[in-house]
């Protein structure tokens, strides 16, 4: 062969590897928490449908079970990995929430496969960290969809099941499409599937997805509730702006639109869904370069021009809108929206506590983490 060929050769393995490797790192890169003393159990949502065991999309359950009997929960996150402040929501309650009443689910990355590789052409970066008093406390930043790697090839166009309607090819990879899915479908309809099983099996009462979107898109800082949730919803709604004075709405769940957590979920069993948006202007399209420090104090030049324009849905200022706020916002809502479940639904309460929104702003974030070189190595999981 001619050296030019041994060149060529050459210059296309160090492009591969250059970035090749830093993904293969982050697809193997653990995330750590350190079991609260409210977890009581923790186990794969492979349990409920053996199809998925051994596959990338199990993933862990974090039971949070309350001394006395009453409702249950499901808290999801991670549907969209791509909207990391979900996870970081997820951490913060398996780390600190107290069950007094009834049992409350947790799944930090529902879409793991997802979790594990960055978005093609998204240029989010790999990772980001939360300053602590001990260190920083690292996060991988994932994709919106289960990764190709997991899921291929894409179909032409993706039928939804059981309904039929024509969804867009990459929603045969996207959790928030696939519902209710199927035991023998595609990967995503194989995660949901699993999850309808633990839903109606468990009896489960409230099934919150945590998710983040644009502050121009009107579907944010709100609930999204299909008609048998509203009541419950619009309560919530309304107690967080009231008592914790930050802004909060609620959006109808579209029957006719499928696939979609707060829609199946409900239609399919005898829960409770809410689906929690919160603004994460890293996921605009006008930012400046998508840095780990935007995912953190989300603040950003460009979308702060396009709030002096009246573009945005979300109130914007120069102090942005940082993870704090965000994981905040969502702990406050899922605290109030079981609150509201408990009232109207005395017989099966869900009562809990955890950090709220005022205490995670005024403190930061990082406090509420526990340092997993002091804590027992029996509680910290690697997600
Ligand atoms: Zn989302």
């Amino acid at each position: 062969m001619s050296l030019r060929k041994w060149i060529i050769i050459g210059a296309v393995a160090l492009v591969v590897l250059a970035g090749g490797i830093p993904l293969y790192i982050q697809r193997n890169f653990k995330e750590e928490v350190v079991a609260g003393p409210g977890v009581t159990q923790v186990f794969k949502l492979s349990r409920y449908f053996s199809g998925l065991a051994g596959t990338v999309g199990d993933t862990d359950v974090f039971e949070l079970k309350g001394e006395k009997e009453g409702g249950k929960a499901l808290i999801i996150a991670g549907t969209h990995a791509n909207e990391p402040s979900a996870a970081v929501v997820a951490y913060l309650l398996i780390e600190n929430m107290k069950v007094e009443q009834g049992t409350v689910y947790i799944i930090p990355h529902f879409n793991r496969s997802g979790s594990l590789g960055a978005q093609p052409g998204g240029g989010f970066p790999l990772y980001f960290s939360i300053k602590t008093d001990w260190g920083e406390k690292k996060f991988r930043v994932g994709d919106r969809g289960l990764q190709a790697i997991d899921q291929w090839p894409d179909p032409d166009v993706f039928v939804h099941y059981p309904d039929g309607q024509l969804l867009s090819y990459i929603d045969a990879r996207n959790t928030n499409r696939a519902w209710p899915g199927r035991p023998d479908g595609f990967l995503a309809e194989k995660i949901t599937y699993a999850t309808m099983e633990m839903i109606r099996k468990e009896g489960i009462n409230v099934v919150i997805d945590l998710h983040e979107a644009e502050a121009m898109f009107p579907v944010t800082n709100c609930i999204v509730a299909p008609e048998k949730s509203k009541s419950i919803a619009i309560a919530a709604s309304l107690f967080v702006k009231g008592k914790e004075k930050f802004e909060n709405h609620v959006e109808p769940s579209p029957s006719s639109f499928r696939g979609l957590s707060h829609r199946e979920i409900g239609d399919w069993s005898d829960a409770y869904p809410f689906l929690l948006e919160s603004p994460g202007v890293h996921l605009d399209q006008i930012t400046a370069a998508k840095t780990p420090q935007l995912i953190v104090d989300g603040k950003d030049p460009f979308v702060l021009e396009a709030a002096k324009k009246g573009l945005l849905y979300v109130p914007y200022d120069e102090q942005g809108f940082s993870i704090d706020r965000r994981v905040g916002q969502h702990s406050s809502v899922i605290q109030e929206i079981l609150k509201q479940w408990t009232r109207k639904h005395a017989d099966e309460p869900i009562v809990v506590s955890a950090p709220k929104y005022k205490d995670i702003v005024q403190n930061g974030l990082g406090s509420f983490y526990n340092d997993p070189s002091k804590s027992d190595k029996d509680r910290i999981y690697y997600e």
